[in-house]
């Protein structure tokens, strides 16, 4: 059985070949599953339950760690862009650092953990709003580390480096907030918009006709276009939107895991723009097609607002 640091370098290789270049993505997928819960395949709940509560908190101060990399990437002033795809899809040097230190530390701690990839795989984005955070807009900026088991997401981490900057230069940079499905969620105060208002958050950087068709099809009060989907989600939780609207392809299951773990947590849903729970487990398209859906509350009306057209033009 490989170990799972010989896992991840070969999975930096596969990448590196696929692409030719060393841009194996701005998230690396990690399959976990423990050795133990192979040689005993009926592991305790309790025993998988430490497990997972170790992971998160690993999780934890490895967000804040790969946060503090994005903020002093930027402190030193040479960003490293580089277009992935198009002009719009970028990675940067902290990207790629942050990447590192994720993967590296979970390998360090966690020496036991082979990736096979059935039960237990962690959804990596080591910097969730890159397009933003080349332009400056850092408060869009989040590092995510999502947790799922089975296929469904059931813990996440999201650790926003350059949360209150607008308090002026001595303030302190950064906060970490994290959930567990049937725990709940933590690191902020749970607010939600006024009852009636129909705010929409949207994609700042990857509009197209779909997406804005389908958010005028909100009936929207107010419609909000900022970067990354941690960003958004976090406005969802805390009041500043109700609804995050994106119906088109482009968001990936590294950028909805943790996101969506946390809204979860707190009663909210998150879907495709049909309606479908996303899938998690190892074998599952990168992509979500069928964009994304995701509400705090009244998610039932702003899917009935979803267009059939917009539908058929989205194929999960
Ligand atoms: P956005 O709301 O535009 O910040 O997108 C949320 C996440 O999905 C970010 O990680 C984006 O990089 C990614 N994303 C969305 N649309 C695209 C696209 N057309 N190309 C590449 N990445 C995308
Ligand atoms: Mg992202
Ligand atoms: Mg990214």
């Amino acid at each position: 059985m490989p170990s799972f640091s010989r896992l991840i370098d070969s999975a930096k290789a596969r990448y590196w070949t696929q692409r030719g270049t060393w841009v194996y993505d701005n998230a690396l997928l990690l399959l976990l599953k423990c050795l133990w819960s192979n040689v005993v395949p009926e592991c305790t709940m309790a025993s998988s339950n430490t497990v997972l509560m170790r992971l998160v908190a690993s999780a934890y101060s490895i967000a804040q760690k790969a946060g503090m990399i994005v903020r002093r990437v930027i402190a030193e002033g040479d960003l490293g862009i580089v277009e992935k795809t198009c002009a719009t899809d970028l990675q940067t040097k902290a990207d790629r650092l942050a990447q590192m230190s994720i993967c590296s530390s979970l390998a360090r701690k966690f020496p036991k953990l082979t990736i096979i990839g059935e039960e237990l795989v962690v959804w990596v984005d080591p910097l969730d709003g890159t397009k933003e955070y080349t332009e400056g807009l850092l408060d869009n900026v989040t590092v995510l580390i999502g947790i799922a088991y089975e296929g469904k997401a059931i813990a996440g981490v999201i650790n926003q480096p350059y949360y209150n900057y607008e308090a002026g230069p001595d303030a302190v940079l950064g906060r970490t907030i994290w959930g567990v499905l049937g725990l709940g969620a933590f690191g902020f105060q749970l607010k939600e918009v006024p009852a009636g208002k129909h705010i929409i958050t949207t994609t700042r950087s990857h509009s197209n006709k779909l997406v804005t068709d389908c958010v005028a099809a909100m009936n929207p009060d107010a419609v909000l276009r900022v970067g990354g989907a941690g960003n958004k989600i976090i406005q969802l939780i805390e009041g500043k939107a109700s609804a995050y609207v994106f119906a088109s392809p482009g968001c990936k299951k590294w950028d909805t895991c943790a996101p969506e773990v946390i809204l979860h947590a707190v009663g909210g849903k998150l879907t495709d723009i049909h309606g479908n729970v996303l899938q998690y487990h190892k074998d599952v398209k990168h992509m979500n097609s069928a964009g994304v859906l995701a509400t705090l509350r009244n998610y039932d009306y702003y899917a009935s607002r979803v267009p059939e057209s917009i539908k058929n033009a989205l194929v999960p």
